[in-house]
This record gives C-alpha cells, sequence and structure tokens, in this order.
C-alpha cells in the first residue's frame, strides 16, 4: 500500500479579518522541510486574499463548506466553482457544525463532495460520534455509516481525505485516548478499502478535535493517522506550526 502523504489542515471557523493574513504568512515562512502537505481553510471572504498571500508558498488554502449547485438562487451560499475561482485548492466538508447547525445529512454531504470534484477542490470529508453514541456504543457504527453515506462513488481513484472528528472533542480540550483514535482509524480505512479497493490507499485520515502543539506527536504517530484538522490552534501561526512540527 502506498501510504498516503500526511495532511495539516487549520479550520478558522468563523474567525479572521485582513489582519489575520500575517498568521498565514507566518506560517508559510516557518515551514521548513516538513513531509506534511499543509492547508489553511479561511473564511470565504479571505480566500481570495489568502490564496494572493500565500502564492508561492508551500501552504495550500481551502473552503470550509460548498452548495451542491454551481449557481443559481441560494442567497448567502457559495460554490465549489466560487472557492475554486477565489483560488481554493480544497474544501472541508460535512463538518459536525454544519451536520448539527444545518441539518447537512450523508445525501448532502455526498452530493457537496460531487461538486468540489466537479470544481476539482480536493474535498476533507469530515464524520464523528456524538458523546451520547458513543457513551451508548455506537461510536464504530455512526462513524462507518457516516463514511459510506458521505462519500460518493465519484471519488474512486480522485484525492481527497477524511477527518475524524468526535463531536465530544471539537473546542473541548477533551481527545480521545490513542487506542480509541486508533480502532476508529482502522475502521475507516476498512470502510474506505471495502468501498473504493487500493484506489482509496493514498487517501489520509486526518484526526481532529482539540489538536495543540502538547498532544499533536502522539496523535500523528498513532497508527492510521493521516494528519490533523485544527481548530483552534490553527489560528496562531507558532501553534499550527508546533502541530505541523510534530509529524
Ligand atoms: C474542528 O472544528 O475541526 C476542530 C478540530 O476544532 P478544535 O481543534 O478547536 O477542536
Amino acid at each position: 500500500m502506498t501510504a498516503p502523504t500526511p495532511l495539516i489542515a487549520g479550520n478558522w471557523k468563523m474567525n479572521g479579518l485582513a489582519d489575520a493574513l500575517g498568521e498565514a504568512r507566518r506560517v508559510a515562512a516557518g515551514l521548513s522541510g516538513t513531509a506534511a502537505r499543509v492547508a489553511i481553510c479561511p473564511s470565504a471572504t479571505l480566500i481570495q486574499r489568502m490564496s494572493a498571500a500565500l502564492a508561492g508558498s508551500a501552504v495550500m488554502v481551502g473552503g470550509q463548506d460548498c452548495r451542491a449547485e454551481i449557481s443559481g438562487a441560494y442567497t448567502g451560499d457559495v460554490s465549489a466553482e466560487m472557492l475554486a475561482d477565489a483560488g481554493a485548492n480544497l474544501v472541508i466538508l460535512g463538518h459536525s457544525e454544519r451536520r448539527a447547525g444545518y441539518g447537512e445529512a450523508d445525501e448532502l454531504v455526498a452530493a457537496k463532495v460531487v461538486a468540489a470534484l466537479r470544481a476539482d477542490l480536493e474535498p476533507i470529508v469530515c464524520v464523528g460520534e456524538t458523546l451520547a453514541q458513543r457513551e451508548a456504543g455506537e461510536a464504530l457504527s455512526v462513524v462507518t455509516g457516516q463514511v459510506r453515506g458521505s462519500l460518493p462513488a465519484a471519488l474512486a481513484g480522485k484525492a481527497f481525505s477524511v477527518a475524524y472528528e468526535p463531536v465530544w472533542a471539537i473546542g473541548t480540550g477533551l481527545t480521545p485516548t490513542t487506542p480509541q483514535i486508533e480502532e476508529m482509524h482502522r475502521a475507516i480505512r476498512a470502510t474506505l478499502s471495502e468501498m473504493f479497493g487500493a484506489a482509496a490507499d493514498t487517501a489520509a485520515i486526518l484526526y481532529g478535535g482539540s489538536v495543540k502543539p502538547s498532544n499533536a506527536a502522539e496523535i500523528l504517530h498513532a497508527a492510521e493517522v493521516g494528519g490533523a484538522l485544527v481548530g483552534g490552534a490553527s489560528l496562531k501561526a507558532e501553534d499550527f506550526l508546533g502541530i505541523i512540527g510534530a509529524i
């Protein structure tokens, strides 16, 4: 099996005005010989300016969501084509904050993945169980079900990654134990193999949820962990670089 190239992606969520571009520039300037691919996913309003600020650097830019349709009467929404037009290379889809806050179900996430591929964006598809689901012993079935439902057949042979983000670990400072992370990442890898065969061997399985410089090395070196999706700790270049350096 060809090992996936690790990906460390920062999800800035609804944070950052123009002055935050300096943090992105500091990330680009601070990268030295990392084996990982690195991306920052700012708000849609910053994508074009961040792409310009990072042009020629090793840091890619991504969106945080997109609409499945190409264009139309969808007030406030942004299409995959618009993200690509603004300079994005990737897009986060199915984040738990969108699944919970906007009722996004697997079918819609899968349609957005198709849209991302149509626009030549690399999707990062998020999955993860709630605390209640973990406590009920349903974590593995919920997450592998989300993988099956959110990843369309169109992904076969395409570049993509899956981010395992336990909902209860996002922004809480809580993280699963390393054996819990490894168990879930192995289950996701097995599901990807069933769905796509060897074509998915190069898809990285990222871990997300309260990753910070102090826990990054242990998490990033766990079995089947192919990088991280980082929220809060990606907002400061020093912290994000600390995580990247732990790969
Ligand atoms: C996220 O929202 O994708 C995330 C991982 O957030 P945090 O790192 O802040 O827990």
